[in-house]
């Protein structure tokens, strides 16, 4: 098992496949996606070593991230892969959704068991204001297909200033959408810094207005992640706060992040990330990858500095995948 010095216990790993985006969300590639061509990234047999490594120390749950996953035409190979790994028991998939009508009966196929869309804004000018995309009726086409498929589908909102409409054409929609709704308070990167200021906003007053009209706290299941949820007998979905700069945030931490490069990055918001390539190889005995991220997860730092203004090295999160 994967411990650190703290004594949590890393069972669920995000793996970026990419860091190419279609889309140009404002608040994280606003001027689209300028970066390395996609040959550097984590080739199919480098990502078997990961995961089998990871699996060998007690990864349970993987979730495939970008940048957009999809881009990638062997993603349902990649889902193959982990559903196939031993001791992988959950293969989940975090995404921009436009490729979600065409492709989830493949990738449910494929052994994809949790679905996690991006969408800020259930009004068409707004989403497509936010990503630079009129895609809101594809991607909520492809969250009801997911949904019909039976795939556990969550749906994440950032919470910003600016959008305050957004609560309500949310809730019309949980009525009936049995998914659970996340927001997300924006968090500060390298590149956003003027877009944190002019966007950030609590959750915490959201938190008081649900509980104000009945929502009621879920128990948090041992891989629930740092999220805060709420379900209302007269709702089918559920809703989720996601609370970064809440005390406390970091202490449940159960996770983990590769890059699409192979570096492993013990927290969001901190190194340039650790590069694991080279134990990648399939040249290497696999006991040296292990024996690497044991070494390193030791490392890991008790909590991010974001209250500090503190963001790292982290530029944007289609680097890492949120
Ligand atoms: N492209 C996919 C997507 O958008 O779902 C996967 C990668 S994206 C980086 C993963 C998540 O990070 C998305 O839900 C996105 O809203 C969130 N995200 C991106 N930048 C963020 C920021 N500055 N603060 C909080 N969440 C952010
Ligand atoms: Fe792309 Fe996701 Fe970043 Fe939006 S949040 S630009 S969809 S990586």
């Amino acid at each position: 098992m994967l411990q650190d010095a703290l004594g949590r216990r890393f069972y669920y790993l995000r793996l970026s496949i990419t860091d190419v985006c279609n889309f140009r969300c404002e608040y994280c590639l606003p001027d689209g996606y300028q970066g390395r061509p996609e040959d550097a990234f984590l080739s199919l047999p480098e990502i078997q070593q990961t995961l089998t490594a990871f699996a060998a120390l007690g990864t349970e749950k993987v979730r495939l991230t970008g940048g957009e996953p999809s881009l990638r035409r062997d993603l349902p190979q990649i889902i193959e892969m982990a559903a196939s790994t031993p001791g992988i028991r959950q293969v989940a998939l975090t995404t921009n959704g436009y490729k979600l009508p065409k492709n989830v009966d493949r990738w449910q196929q494929a052994g994809l068991t949790q679905l996690n869309v991006s969408i800020d804004s259930l009004d068409r000018q707004q989403f497509h204001d936010i990503t630079g995309h009129d895609r809101l009726d594809e991607v909520l086409a492809g969250v009801e297909r997911a949904v019909a498929l039976g795939i556990n589908t969550k749906v994440n909102a950032l919470l910003m200033r600016g959008l305050d409409d957004q609560l309500p054409s949310f809730l019309d929609w949980l009525k009936h959408t049995p998914v659970t709704l996340r927001f997300i308070e924006v968090m500060q990167t390298g590149d956003q810094q003027v877009f944190f200021r002019q966007h950030h906003r609590s959750g915490q007053g959201l938190k008081d207005e649900l509980l104000d009209h009945g929502w009621q706290p879920v128990l948090r299941a041992r891989d629930a992640g740092p999220a805060e949820e709420f379900w209302h007998p007269d709702y089918a979905g559920r809703i989720g706060l996601i609370m970064p700069y809440s005390p406390d945030f970091c202490d449940s931490c159960n996770r983990l992040r590769v890059s699409s490069t192979g570096r492993l990055h013990l927290c969001l918001f901190t190194e340039q990330g650790l590069d694991l390539r080279p134990w990648m190889q399939a040249d290497v005995d696999p006991q040296q990858l292990q024996q690497r991220l044991v070494a390193l997860v030791q490392h890991k730092a008790p909590s991010h500095l974001l209250h500090q203004g503190d963001s790292g090295a982290t530029s944007n999160l289609s680097i890492i995948g949120g």
